[in-house]
């Protein structure tokens, strides 16, 4: 308990004597008036520790430094558990690094007391060095710009499944690239209404197809073949995606369309196969068909997700189809 008022005035709660409302020591006991509100203060911010909620108990540390006077060992003591945490915070030891980079450092070392920034680098390590990785392996295969728009294409598409799940209310993690293979965003989705989960899984290839249209625009404007190429291979990864099989996100898409929206995709996908030759649109519709004969159909299908995963396969499919006949028209071998 902190100190307590009467009508008459501030009472110290060790010794009950008078005191005034902001005294921290009890002038007459000499006891601290706030001692049981640190002790449940310190208490609460080891456990925060112990738990790795670094944060959260630096913010316990600085509650308590606000009920001890200035000249108390125990304020010194604190002060060192709330350093001892920003320590473990900015695990590479300021100095040395600053030293290494000079008058760099020196800015890096400003820009990182702010502890926000300190925090987005914390949170979001996973997905920038991930995102490295990733672009490291296209940029050793086919140079600097196809690593950066092939990277930026996936991370616009995931981008789509984060920003979707969150708007409905889950609590999704930000994208991790796997090298090589593509991404993912994790998020609870087991016992989601299927259409729900649908529309976080058209997502991705709803804004993967936008980063296709990005990477066309950015062709527009500079003439460069490599961002047709990107346009291209956007589309294609997108419309690979939309095959209702394994983990692909037409696979939980699916799951929300019925009999009659499943023969339409069927149908589409056998007409975009002929007219753009497209073998990824066969792989459409032969998953599609043998998930109209597993019979999984939902209880109740909402006709825009259907149309939303008919206008992705056609979208996606003419996007690629597209920046390829440019291609070979304009850049004929
Ligand atoms: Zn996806």
């Amino acid at each position: 308990m902190a100190a307590y008022s009467s009508p008459h005035g501030i009472y110290c709660p060790n010794c009950g004597s008078s005191i005034d409302s902001d005294a921290l020591i009890c002038p007459n006991c000499k006891r601290f008036t706030h001692a049981t509100e640190l002790d449940n203060l310190a208490t609460r911010a080891r456990q925060l520790v112990a738990m790795g909620q670094l944060q959260a108990a630096r913010e316990h540390w600085v509650a308590a430094l606000n009920l001890l006077p200035s000249e108390s060992s125990q304020r010194r003591a604190v002060e060192r558990e709330i350093r001892k945490i920003d320590d473990r915070l900015s695990p590479s030891s300021k100095k040395d690094w600053t030293k290494r980079l000079g008058p760099l450092g020196v800015a890096l070392a400003a820009i990182i007391k702010y502890k926000t920034v300190l925090l987005v680098l914390l949170t979001k390590s996973k997905l920038i060095i991930s995102a490295f990785a990733f672009l490291a392996v296209y940029w050793a295969l086919y140079g600097w710009w196809f690593a950066v728009g092939i990277t930026g294409s996936v991370f616009l598409h995931e981008m789509g499944h984060y920003l979707m799940a969150r708007r409905f209310g889950f609590a999704a993690e930000l994208p991790m690239f796997l090298p090589g293979l593509g991404a993912y965003v994790k998020w609870q989705g087991a016992g989601v209404d299927p259409n729900v989960r649908a529309q976080i899984s058209l997502a991705g290839p709803f804004f993967g197809f936008l980063s296709g249209l990005i990477a066309y625009g950015i062709f527009l404007s500079n003439g460069k073949p490599i961002w047709l190429a990107i346009a291209q291979i956007a589309g294609w990864i997108n419309l690979l995606n939309l095959i209702p099989v394994f983990i692909f996100d037409g696979a939980s898409a699916m799951t929300a369309l019925g009999r009659q929206a499943r023969i339409a995709v069927l149908v589409v996908s056998i007409a975009m196969f002929f007219v753009l030759q497209e073998f990824l649109c066969i792989f459409v519709a032969i998953a599609t068909g043998f998930r109209l004969y597993k019979r999984d159909f939902p209880a109740n299908p909402k006709q825009g997700v259907a149309y939303a995963f008919i206008a992705l396969v056609i979208a996606n499919g003419f996007l690629s189809w597209f920046a390829l006949s440019q291609a070979r028209l304009l850049f004929p071998r």
